[in-house]
């Protein structure tokens, strides 16, 4: 009999019932507005800010609307201006050039290695191209950040880090998201906590940090904030910092608290998934798995995988035939992006650039994600199909 997988790769998990009991008591309130409190009211955002900073050791923190305006929000507080160029991944995912383009700024693509990590020999090559660097830790997969800030420390360029993919990962016990100028994270429903859209920023710097909460649309009530740096840093730039607003609202915060609070377990949970899809597809002839650096702590909500030099066509009747088994396979070579898996190539407001390296890494390269709504039987039928199917294609 040939056994074919029912799950849904999308279904996420329920939000827990005590974070829909903590939006209920908001809801009941009336006051979503993260300005609208009662004297001597904290609030659910700023209560999320001092949590996602004590998590983060960082100084400061500030919620924001979603992640892509969170990278927006930090370009412009590290103030990068219309016409200036950044550095970022040619491997990641749409919203990083779509922030870059939405200051009037122009992306300088990175080459990606077959580590699905930012080229650092490229990186080196082409620091002197601009002031920001913006990192994405795409799919979770983290560079040696030791070399790479000291390139970009060397070269003054600041970094600003994407840990859309990164949200409780870590490099040598530094979380992600604390070695650069600001770290910034998504809390869509992809992600690893879930408010629908949300995003965090994370940094030390009390002018940049200021900077963000007052385009973040703060008015002149950034006294409320409790994980912001001091009042004398908002005096300096209150009338020259446009407000382009992008809050967070109560309700979010509310449901965000509960599940940071479950991360960790969150993150063994998806970590014992995906160890045992590594273990399932390990040894396949013509199937490339990714090294995980032992300096990396990571969180294992998606799977990578390389079919290095395999012709489209063979990508293409692989992909079918798991499909036809219910295995829902992202391949990142498509010449036409599909869902989320968008290429430098279809960014075309950006000027095209030469990326053979990354063009031949993504030619191979099949992505899935691994849902906590997966059992371990799950990933065993879903690691016994693909290596099926391969095999048959193979012999
Ligand atoms: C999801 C994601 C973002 C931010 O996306 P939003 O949908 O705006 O929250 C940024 N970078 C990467 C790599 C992502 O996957």
């Amino acid at each position: 009999m040939t056994e074919v997988f029912t799950g849904n790769f999308t279904q996420q998990e329920p939000i827990p019932e005590a974070a829909i009991e903590a939006a209920v008591r908001v809801m009941r309130s009336g006051r979503l507005h993260r300005y609208n409190l009662l004297p001597g009211e904290v609030g659910e955002v700023s209560r999320l800010e001092e949590e996602f900073a004590t998590v983060t050791g960082a100084r400061y923190c500030l919620a924001v609307a979603s992640g892509g305006y969170a990278l927006a929000c930090a370009l412009r507080a590290v103030g990068v201006r219309p016409g200036d160029r950044v550095l970022a991944n040619a491997f990641t995912l749409a919203p990083v050039p779509g922030a870059i383009a939405s200051v009037g700024a122009v992306p300088v693509f990175v080459e990606v290695t077959e580590d699905l990590v930012i080229d650092l020999d490229d990186l080196q090559s082409k620091i002197g191209q601009a002031r920001v660097l913006m990192l994405s830790h795409m799919r979770g997969h983290i560079c040696d950040m030791d070399r790479l800030m000291a390139i970009c420390e060397a070269a003054e360029v600041q970094v600003i880090e994407d840990c859309a993919h990164t949200m409780g990962a870590a490099w040598a016990g530094v979380p992600s998201g604390r070695h650069g100028v600001i770290g910034c994270y998504s809390t869509q429903t992809y992600k690893h906590i879930n408010s629908g859209e949300g995003g965090l920023l994370v940094s030390d710097d009390a002018e940049v940090m200021a900077r963000a909460i007052l385009l973040s649309g703060s008015y002149m009530l950034y006294g409320r904030h409790t994980a912001a740096p001091p009042a004398e840093m908002f005096e300096k730039i209150k009338f020259e910092t446009p407000n382009i607003s992008g809050r967070m609202d109560h309700l979010r915060a509310a449901i965000l608290r509960v599940q940071l609070a479950d991360l960790p377990t969150q993150t063994q949970r998806w970590n014992v998934l995906y160890t045992r899809l590594e273990t399932g597809l390990s040894g396949i002839p013509g199937v490339r798995l990714v090294p995980r650096p032992q300096a990396e702590s990571y969180v294992g909500s998606s799977f990578q995988f390389l079919l290095p030099d395999c012709p489209p066509d063979r990508v293409r009747a692989f992909l079918s035939a798991a499909a036809a088994r219910g295995v829902e396979l992202k391949w990142f070579g498509a010449p036409e992006p599909v869902a989320f898996t968008s290429r430098h190539d279809s960014w075309r407001y950006a000027p095209p650039q030469s990326l053979p390296q990354t063009d031949r890494v993504l030619a191979g390269l099949i992505d899935l994600r691994l849902p906590l709504t997966f059992t371990e039987a799950d990933i065993d039928l879903i690691a016994r199909i693909l290596r099926e199917e391969w095999g048959r294609l193979a012999s």
